[in-house]
């Protein structure tokens, strides 16, 4: 069976960003590939972070995943750090990556730009610890957000390079398809919802570390949160709602959310709202998000009522990710020209 990988960061609680993007879609992969979900707890000390957040945040968003219907018993569902060929395999892969790859990527010019002197070495490599992510595994897929997309073009570059270089027929004695020593992973990008704006800024994505909580509706919002969330949201003067107008990023938005919680066509959420107003418009929003979020929310709830349960899946997920990752992870040395250890 194929492959699927992905991860979220625990660096607060999950939005309906990483939902609609990511999640969501997690869930339907379960029936045909072999799944593995990892909660990048590496990845979220590379912005300055809270120790105790830290540890509380990676539970929480392990607990959300299975909430959210990931179900252990089809999935792999882990915490990165727990597997430390992670680590590991960044740095082989650190010293193949031209740093001119790296100073090109979005998300790090964007989140460096807030930071100034105090930008850490680990923002700038964050990619290729992501391409360790994916292809320790062998993925086939990584479903992901619209804004990962030029990081798993970067993995897909960074894959083809170590096969280049390092492929060839040592790997192939040791049974690798193609001399390769790593897959190449396709993108897949979700085609509604991979790209979520902020409740107060139609033209910048939904982020769990935005300062502003009222920018994005949390998975685990109780039903006045959202209802105050959605009052407060930025809309604009223009009469009647519309899909799709560059000038209403912030209505294109709305409407999109509005779709994906009803789970209805396009079409019909067009027609239902061309002629309302917004003050007709947010309490039929409002309703539709907690109506959607409310059976995510009582599994949540259940599962963080006794941590016991949520452990032993990250204990049995870590095992079993380690002797895949550490397949990988000797191949790829021995292929480096590492003197194996006896
Ligand atoms: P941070 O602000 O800490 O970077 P984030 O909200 O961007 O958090 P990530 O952990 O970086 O979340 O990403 C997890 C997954 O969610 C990725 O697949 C990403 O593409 C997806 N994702 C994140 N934000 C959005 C969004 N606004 N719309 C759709 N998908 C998103
Ligand atoms: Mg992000």
């Amino acid at each position: 069976r194929k492959r699927v990988l992905s991860g979220v960061q625990p660096t607060g609680r999950l939005h309906l960003g990483n939902y609609m993007g990511a999640i969501k879609n997690w869930v339907g992969l379960q029936e045909q590939y072999e799944t593995f979900f990892c909660v990048v707890d590496l990845h979220a000390i590379t912005v300055p972070h809270d120790p105790a957040e830290l540890r509380s945040s990676t539970r929480t968003m392990a607990a959300t995943y299975l909430a959210a219907g990931i179900d252990p018993k089809r999935s792999t569902v882990f915490v990165q750090s727990h597997v430390s060929a992670h680590a590991e395999l960044q740095w082989l892969l650190n010293c193949v990556t031209p740093i001119g790859w790296l100073n090109r990527m979005i998300q790090f010019k964007d989140k460096s730009k807030k930071q100034g002197e105090e930008v850490r070495a680990g923002l700038l490599t964050y990619p290729v610890l992501m391409a360790a992510d994916i292809l320790l595994y062998q993925a086939d897929l990584v479903p992901v957000g619209e804004d990962q997309k030029q990081h798993l073009e970067l993995t897909r570059d960074i894959a083809e390079r170590v096969n280049n270089m390092y492929g060839g027929k040592a790997w192939k004695k040791r049974g690798g398809r193609g001399g390769r020593v790593f897959k190449v992973p396709e993108v897949f990008i979700p085609p509604a919802g991979a790209r979520v704006m902020s409740l107060q800024d139609g033209t910048s994505k939904m982020s769990k570390s935005a300062e502003n909580d009222l920018s994005r509706i949390n998975l685990t919002d109780d039903a006045v949160a959202i209802s105050n969330k959605v009052k407060k949201c930025k809309t604009d003067t223009y009469d009647g709602l519309e899909f799709g107008n560059e000038d209403r990023p912030e209505c294109n938005n709305l409407l999109t959310l509005y779709q994906l919680a009803t789970g209805q066509s396009k079409e019909s959420i067009a027609a239902e709202c061309v002629n309302l107003r917004w003050g007709d418009f947010k309490p039929r929003l409002t309703e539709a998000l907690i109506t959607h979020l409310q059976p995510i929310q009582s599994r949540y709830k259940d599962l963080m009522s006794d941590y016991r349960y949520i452990d032993e899946v990250l204990d049995k997920g870590a095992e079993v990710a380690n002797e895949s990752a550490q397949n990988t992870l000797g191949a790829c040395k021995d292929s480096m020209g590492f003197a194996l250890k006896r």
